[in-house]
């Protein structure tokens, strides 16, 4: 196991720190430490372009299709690097981390010429369509159909059914979507992946505000929308496998940097019980001490799985790493409020939150998306110890 970086990384780390200190400091000054989902949108945006001008929006693509090819490891140093600095929240998010990755992975050559170039320009935005109201956990419940229809060119994917939960799907120009396409199908079977323009009139998306304040998801209509017939990822009926593929993404190493962001905030709520006398407390010291020790877990678990990754595979303990940070972070934003006490309980009147009363609401979403933690130890159960698999509906 590698237990750090060598200097060709560490040379990296600094050249990719310059870029995002220059940024930051200069014509993105604003942008430092933005942590909401969507305020300052066309500035966002601008951060998003700039980010694909420098080839930063997503180094571990090819550079074909607007990447460096980076390795993992300094994929991981640039998540480090981008927290560290105080980098705003990722409008771009599900396209570099889940749409480009599958399309990558599973996409044809087409598919990828097509999609791949514009995500990292950070010209395209994407959004996930996988949950339903009757399709959470239970992801193979999935009701949304569509059915080919026309003839040669005009040939179509129409898609009638209700997505919920969509993330950013108010900002998104595309959308990639699991829908059932054979009818009568039940279970994992009978699923498609599909690719779908999110502007056109047979799609609406209605906000669904969260506590936080913000409406980072929505409910998602799919009235007679259409999409061409060749914007489906593997074959038709594979949409499992492949929305397996993206989900595998989302748990896993493109987490793993995102460790220097908690840090923050670890750091800010260290910084507030030092301001309001609550670091003399012998219960909260324990609890930053453990705190601290949750992010050095992390941190050399992270480590361990990268180099494992590095050697060709994924060691069965990378099956943890979503439950335990998720978990941390929910714990972390507890500790937050009971430092801050009761001015965890003022926004400013127009219901915008600082950062740690955010941290503790935003915080409870994280061991329900990607897999609650209950999923999380199925997956651990079945796939990592190899115990007997939960029974299921066909
Ligand atoms: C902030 C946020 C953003 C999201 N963004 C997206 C998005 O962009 N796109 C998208 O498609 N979805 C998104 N989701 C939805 C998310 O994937 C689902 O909420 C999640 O999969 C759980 O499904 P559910 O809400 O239907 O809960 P349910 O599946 O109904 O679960 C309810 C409870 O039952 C438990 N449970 C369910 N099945 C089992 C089982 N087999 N064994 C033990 N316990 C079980 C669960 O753990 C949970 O505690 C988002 C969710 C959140 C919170």
């Amino acid at each position: 196991m590698q237990l750090g970086f060598t200097p060709a990384e560490e040379r990296f780390r600094s050249e990719a720190a310059g870029w995002l200190e220059a940024q930051l400091s200069g014509p993105f000054r604003d942008l430092r430490g933005e942590s909401t989902f969507s305020a300052h949108l066309e500035r966002r945006l601008e951060w998003e372009r700039a980010l694909g001008a420098a080839r930063y929006g997503c180094i571990g693509w090819p550079a074909a299709y607007g990447g460096r090819d980076a390795t993992l490891a300094e994929q991981v140093i640039f998540a480090e690097e981008y927290a560290r600095a105080g980098a705003p929240w990722r409008i771009g998010h599900m396209g570099v981390e889940l749409a480009g990755p599958t399309i990558l992975a599973f996409g044809t050559d087409a598919q990828k010429a097509r999609f791949l170039p514009p995500i990292a320009r950070g010209e395209e935005f994407w959004c996930q369509g996988y949950s339903e109201p009757n399709a959470g956990s239970d992801l193979a419940n999935v009701r949304t159909r569509a059915v080919l229809s026309g003839q040669g060119a005009q040939r179509r994917w129409v898609i009638d059914g209700q997505k919920i939960w969509t993330s950013l799907a108010q900002f998104a120009d595309w959308c990639f979507m699991l829908v059932r396409t054979e009818e009568g199908s039940r279970g994992h079977k009978g699923l498609s992946y599909l690719l779908v323009p999110m502007r056109q009139p047979g799609v609406t998306v209605r906000p669904i505000r969260q506590m936080t304040g913000e409406a980072e998801f929505n409910e998602t209509y799919f009235t007679g929308a259409v999409t061409d017939a060749d914007h489906v990822v593997g074959a038709p009926g594979d949409g499992w496998r492949i929305a397996m593929g993206t989900l595998a993404f989302e748990r896993g190493v493109s987490t793993l940097g995102q460790q220097m962001g908690f840090r923050n905030e670890l750091d800010a709520i260290i910084a507030a019980a030092r301001a309001n006398g609550m670091v003399g407390d012998p219960l909260i010291r324990q609890r930053l001490a453990h705190a601290h020790i949750g992010l050095k877990l992390m941190r050399y678990s992270a480590l361990r799985m990268l180099s494992s990754a590095q050697a060709g595979r994924l060691s069965n303990e990378a099956y943890t790493y979503k439950i335990f940070w998720a978990s941390w972070r929910k714990k972390l934003g507890e500790l937050a409020v009971d430092v801050l006490g009761p001015a965890a309980e003022v926004a400013a009147p127009t219901y915008e939150w600082e950062l740690l009363p955010r941290l503790f609401l935003g915080s409870r979403a994280d061991t329900i998306y990607g897999g609650t933690n209950q999923i999380q130890r199925n997956i651990i159960a079945e796939r990592a110890l190899g115990l007997p698999k939960e029974p299921r509906g066909s």
